[in-house]
């Protein structure tokens, strides 16, 4: 069993810890937020005293940080985790952040002799806490071969897209495919109401039609056809407005310095910036379509 350093123990990240010390790994945590590494202490884990403690310490080191910049800091700082870890220390970064920071700091990474993967998630806070996450995994094979272990007791899914940065490509690529069809889920149904078309009566023929897709049949923006849906419950999270708005600009960004054309991931990301600043950041990012409706 190995000793892991945890650090970012937020919605995602205390869940993901507890089940690697479920899997019987000695696992230290770190979080600007007491209270997370109090429940990881309860629950089995421990405490690291700070962030080059927790990378000297550990065989393995895992991040789940809010976005780019909290990477930075924490692999990249004087006393950072590039700076800090033994040689042959892996690194296992699950947040969502841009590619080339996550590239920028895998290069950091290798050239002390770490091995390093990107390995963003899909299945939201539900998923964390059942270990059933996908991940997309980003980096060597040696890398990869050497993070499988440590992401299957934290996941169901563990894809290797390639080399360092494609699972953060995988995800913002994915995020965008979400972004949109949420969206045209919603003006569907919106124009439905309007048509005098019922909303179960579209669900039941759209599901079997080729308009079928996950933001209808698992995520379905209207409350009724699918009872575990956000919308059944006033939209609260789930996954909130501010963070698909967040990976939408990541796409953006990526798009803009790869000069690929995405103009309905342009759309969806004005879209949801207006839905955010309507008051909406915490709301669940299927409630976009109240907004729609109100337009
Ligand atoms: P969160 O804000 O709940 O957790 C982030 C944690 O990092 C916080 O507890 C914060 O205190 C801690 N932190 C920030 N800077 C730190 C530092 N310098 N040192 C130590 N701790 C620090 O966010 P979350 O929902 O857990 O999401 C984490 C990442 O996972 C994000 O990149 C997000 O986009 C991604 N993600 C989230 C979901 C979701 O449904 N919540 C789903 C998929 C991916």
């Amino acid at each position: 069993m190995a000793k892991i350093g945890f650090i970012g123990l937020g919605n995602m990240g205390l869940p993901m810890a507890l089940n690697l010390v479920k899997a019987g790994h000695q696992v230290s945590g770190l979080d600007m937020n007491a209270a997370s590494v109090g429940k990881l202490r309860e629950s089995g884990g421990a405490a690291a005293a700070d962030v080059k403690r927790a990378a000297e310490d550990s065989e393995v080191i895992v991040t789940m940080l809010p976005s780019g910049k909290e990477v930075r800091e924490v692999y990249l700082g004087p006393a950072g985790i590039v700076a800090s870890a033994k040689p042959g220390t892996l690194l296992i970064d699950s947040s969502t952040i841009d590619v080339e920071t996550a590239r920028e700091v895998a290069k950091a990474a290798q050239d002390k002799g770490l091995l390093m993967v990107d390995a963003p998630v899909s299945g939201g806070v539900g998923g964390a806490q059942a270990g059933t996450l996908t991940f997309m995994v980003g980096g060597s094979d040696e890398a990869f071969a050497r993070a499988k272990p440590f992401l299957e007791a934290m996941g169901k899914t563990i894809v290797h897209a390639g080399g360092a940065g494609n699972g953060q490509a995988a995800k913002i690529c994915n995020n965008m495919i979400l972004g949109i069809s949420m969206i045209a889920v919603s003006e569907a149904f919106v124009l439905a109401e309007k048509l005098g078309l019922d909303a179960q009566k579209l669900f039941d023929i759209s599901s079997k039609s080729s308009g079928q897709c996950w933001s209808l049949t698992t995520y379905c923006p209207v409350p009724g056809p699918v009872p575990t849906s956000p919308a059944n419950r006033d939209y609260q999270a789930g996954f909130t407005a501010a963070m698909m708005l967040k990976d939408l600009k990541l796409a953006q960004d990526a798009a803009k310095s790869t000069k690929a054309a995405t103009p309905l991931g342009a759309d969806a990301a004005a879209i949801y910036e207006r839905y955010v600043q309507s008051g909406e950041a915490g709301r669940d990012f299927s409630g976009i379509i109240r907004y729609l409706r109100a337009q």
